[in-house]
């Protein structure tokens, strides 16, 4: 008999993205002369960077030599790769990182998902909601107890420390689905209790490089003390729109420890190395090459042109709206613009109208959870000129919504 891991039927079934696709897909039918603007999706659509195509090549001709060639690589990452990070990611930063603590891997949702391995699953979890759902079905997946922490207008966004214990907390800021920030004094509570609590910080910054405003911190280390509670999640993918080539990071400090049921500490980088040795090989050469050409100038400049076209539209998209009279969140340090849905409608309903009347695909909020309810998504990784369309077709109908 193999018994199954019960934890996985206690899983919601996912339906959003299905759910959007047929209907979008009934409304193309219905409506073949209709020009469906899609911005629902959390994918990038600007190209890899020519930095990044060159050092790719580079290293496809060099693993096609008899010296070049790349068998195994190290599992934690090339040490090329370890050191750009270590310099450009945090000592350019002022944050003391070493290359022993930097883990490379094949994307930060893989990254977020394994990372409990190391947890027990008595562990008490707090997770914010709305929020990324990987952090909770993968905590789940492992039967752990989960704490909701609500994240509105109404908090103004700002997770509230739990009233009672809790033993791993996941942050993500910039985030997804809000679009809003934690600024250091608000992150600096979190690594406070945290420290307090004995508690670990799941901190995922995937949307770092979108951050515009100067005082908002890229990484949780630039709080002081947050080496020894804090693990961050970092990725190539929005950065560098290495959504579908692969590679991420994750920051695992040495001076973070766990506990075993007797009270004694244990480090977790030595834990997590092992995890990675055990069950991962490494991202490919090439790929790693590629991520390394990202901190190049040219590679830096080519993909800042990217990132900055992603906020012009968040702009365009915050702007847009609010002219036409919605209440917008987020779009300033992130490729996210989270709206109020007006008049009490539903996240569905709101989503069934807009495709209806101006013919554009939102992701309805309640699909982030049960918070997310009365809210919607739109991204800014669509073309410019779809997104100025949007904007436009949204305030001609304005009436409709009576705001
Ligand atoms: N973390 C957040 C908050 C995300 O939104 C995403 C992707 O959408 C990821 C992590 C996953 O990143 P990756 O493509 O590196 O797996």
């Amino acid at each position: 008999m193999s018994w199954i891991n019960e934890n996985f039927l206690k899983l919601q079934e996912s339906y959003l993205f299905s759910t959007i696709a047929k209907k979008v897909e009934r409304f193309t039918k219905e409506h073949p002369d209709q020009k469906v603007i899609k911005l629902g999706i959390g994918d990038v659509t600007k190209p890899i960077v020519p930095a990044c195509v060159e050092a790719m090549h580079k290293a496809v001709e060099e693993v096609g030599t008899k010296e070049g060639f790349r068998g195994y690589g190290p599992e934690q990452g090339y040490g090329f790769l370890r050191k750009a990070i270590v310099e450009n990611d945090y000592k350019a930063r002022g944050i003391e990182i070493e290359e022993e603590e930097v883990f490379i891997s094949d994307g930060a949702k893989c990254d977020c998902g394994n990372i409990v391995d190391i947890f027990a699953p008595n562990n008490k979890v707090a997770i914010t909601d709305p929020v990324y759902p990987v952090y909770l079905d993968t905590n789940i997946m492992s039967g752990r107890e989960i704490m909701y922490l609500p994240v509105t207008a109404e908090n103004n966004f700002v997770p509230a420390l739990p009233k009672e214990k809790v033993d791993m907390i996941y942050l993500c800021f910039p985030n997804n689905p809000t679009g809003t920030v934690l600024s250091k004094e608000e992150l600096k509570k979190w690594v406070d209790y945290a420290k307090e609590n004995q508690s670990i910080i799941l901190y995922d910054s995937a949307y770092e490089a979108f951050i515009t405003e100067r005082e908002i911190p890229h990484s949780i280390y630039e709080i002081e003390g947050a080496k020894e509670v804090a693990i961050e999640f970092r990725s190539y993918s929005k950065t560098a729109g290495f959504t579908g080539i692969r590679c991420a990071y994750v920051v695992v400090p040495k001076a973070l420890k766990g506990y075993t049921k007797t009270g004694k500490k244990v480090s977790l980088n030595q834990l997590w190395n092992r995890r990675t040795c055990t069950k991962f090989n490494g991202v490919s050469y090439i790929v790693q090459r590629a991520a390394e050409a990202i901190y190049t100038k040219e590679g830096k400049k080519q993909i800042q042109e990217s990132i900055k076209a992603y906020l012009e539209n968040a702009k365009i998209m915050k702007d847009g709206l609010e002219e036409a009279g919605f209440t917008v969140y987020g779009g300033v340090n992130s490729p996210y613009v989270w709206l109020k849905v007006p008049n009490g409608m539903s996240s569905w309903e709101f989503f069934d109208q807009f495709l209806e009347e101006v013919n554009i695909v939102g992701t309805p909020g309640s699909g982030f959870g049960k918070q997310g309810e009365g809210y919607f998504r739109l991204t800014a990784f669509a073309t410019k000129e779809n997104t100025i369309e949007a904007m436009k077709r949204i305030k001609s109908k304005k009436a409709n919504w009576k705001l």
